[in-house]
C-alpha cells in the first residue's frame, strides 16, 4: 500500500502542512495509553451469539472496553457483567480494535519517527503470528474465520494487520522475525479468505480487497491478478456491482460498506500496479459511486419518500428486503482450492505487475450480475 518513497514524500508534506501536523499530533496523544501499557491480545475467537454483548436486564448493548476483556458493562442499568459470551462478543471487537492500532502505531513509527509506537506495533504482530493457529477455524457465521465468525471480519481484520506490517516494513522498521511471522499469518489468511468466494456479495469486496493486500504483501502476481481481475474481483464489483448511477446493487444500505471496501482494495491494487484512476471508464463509475450517495438523498428530498425502492434485490429473486428466507449466502465461488488459492510465496522477485484488463469489454448491455442463478444475499454478519 505504501513505498518507503511514498513514506518519505508523506512525511515532508506533513512537516509542510500545519493541518497535518495537528493531525499526527492528535494521533500520537491518542496513542499514548498503548505506549504505557501493553494491549490484551483476546484469547478467545469471537462468537456471534444473541446474548453475548447484551445486558440480560435491559437489553442494552454492552460498552466496548478494550482494557477490560471480563468486566463488560451497561450504560443503562450500570451493571457489570461477565462471563464466556460477552467476553466472546468482547472479542470480535478486540481483534479489530488491536488490528486498527498496529497500523496506528505503525504510521506513527512511519510518519512520526515514534520508536515507542514502532516496537508496540511490531509487539501485536508477533503477537498474532504466535497465536493466529490457536484459534479454532470452526463454529463460523459466514464462510471460514480464525479471529472470528465470518470470513469477512478476517478480510478486514487483514487488512489493517498488513498494512501495519507495510508501514513498518517500508519505513526500515520491521525485522526479518516479525516479517516473517506476518507472512505466515497472511498465507493462512489468504488460504481462508481464498476458498470462499461470495460473488457479488458486498462481503466479497472485501475479500477481494484482503486477496489484493496479500498479494501486494507477497508480490504475487496471481493473486494479484485474481483479486484484481477475476470473475469475482475488485474491477468487477466496480463496473457490475456498482451500476451507471453508482449505486450498489444491494441497495442504500450495503453501498457504503461495499464502497469503503473497494477503495481500501483501489489502494492496494495501486499498489500491485492497477490503477483504477487512471483508466477513464474505471475512474468515472468510482466518480459516480462516491456521489450516488448524496444524488440519492437530494432526488429523495425532491420526489417525497420511498420512490426509490431500498434494498431491492437485482438477481433473478428480485424481492425486497435486506435478507430473504431461503436465500442462500454463497455463490458458486471459483473452486480454488484452499492450498491453490496461494502456494507460492517465493515470487518477491518478480516485478511483473498486474495488466489492467480493462471491464470495458463488458458489453454495454451486459447483466450487473454475471450469475444467473444467483441469490439474494445478505449484508454484513
Ligand atoms: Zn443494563
Amino acid at each position: 500500500m505504501v513505498t518507503a518513497e511514498a513514506v518519505a514524500a508523506r512525511r515532508a508534506e506533513i512537516a509542510q502542512a500545519p493541518d497535518l501536523t495537528a493531525l499526527l499530533a492528535r494521533l500520537t496523544e491518542r496513542a499514548a495509553p498503548l505506549l504505557e501499557r501493553r494491549p490484551i491480545v483476546p484469547p478467545l475467537k469471537a462468537l456471534l451469539s444473541s446474548d453475548g454483548g447484551i445486558c440480560p436486564d435491559d437489553g442494552t448493548a454492552l460498552l466496548f472496553n478494550p482494557w477490560s476483556p471480563n468486566q463488560h458493562h451497561c450504560s443503562r442499568c450500570g451493571k457489570t457483567w461477565a462471563g464466556e459470551r460477552h467476553d466472546r462478543h468482547w472479542a470480535r471487537f478486540q481483534h479489530l480494535w488491536l488490528a486498527e492500532r498496529a497500523a496506528h502505531l505503525a504510521a506513527l513509527q512511519a510518519l512520526g519517527g515514534s520508536d515507542a509506537a514502532g516496537v508496540r506495533a511490531a509487539e501485536i504482530l508477533r503477537a498474532y503470528a504466535r497465536s493466529y493457529w490457536q484459534y479454532p477455524n470452526r463454529d463460523n457465521v459466514l464462510g471460514p474465520s480464525r479471529l472470528f465468525f465470518s470470513t469477512y471480519l478476517e478480510s478486514i481484520w487483514i487488512l489493517n494487520y498488513l498494512a501495519a506490517a507495510m508501514l513498518l516494513r517500508e519505513s526500515g522498521h520491521l525485522d526479518e522475525a516479525t516479517s516473517r511471522g506476518v507472512g505466515q499469518v497472511a498465507d493462512e489468511a489468504a488460504n481462508l479468505i481464498g476458498e470462499f468466494d461470495e460473488g457479488f456479495s458486498n462481503r466479497q469486496t472485501w475479500n477481494d480487497a484482503a486477496l489484493a493486500a496479500i498479494a501486494v504483501w507477497f508480490e504475487d502476481d496471481d493473486l494479484a491478478k485474481r483479486a484484481i481481475e477475476g470473475e469475482t474481483g475488485l474491477l468487477a464489483h466496480l463496473m457490475r456491482g456498482f451500476g451507471r448511477d453508482g449505486m450498489w446493487y444491494e441497495g442504500e444500505n450495503y453501498h457504503l460498506f461495499a464502497l469503503r471496501g473497494l477503495l481500501t482494495g483501489a489502494a492496494w491494487a495501486r499498489a500491485a500496479g492497477v490503477d483504477l484512476g487512471a483508466e477513464p471508464a474505471l475512474a468515472a463509475r468510482v466518480r459516480a459511486a462516491l456521489l450516488a450517495p448524496a444524488l440519492t438523498a437530494r432526488r429523495e428530498r425532491i420526489r417525497g419518500s420511498g420512490s426509490r425502492s431500498r434494498n431491492r434485490c437485482i438477481s433473478n429473486c428480485g424481492r425486497s428486503g435486506s435478507r430473504h428466507a431461503g436465500c442462500g449466502m454463497r455463490e458458486p465461488g471459483c473452486g480454488t482450492s484452499r492450498a491453490g488459492c496461494r502456494r507460492s510465496t517465493a515470487s518477491r522477485a518478480s516485478s511483473q505487475k498486474c495488466s489492467i484488463r480493462i471491464y470495458t469489454m463488458l458489453p454495454s448491455n451486459a447483466s450487473r450480475i454475471p450469475h444467473p442463478g444467483s441469490r439474494c444475499r445478505g449484508g454484513p454478519s
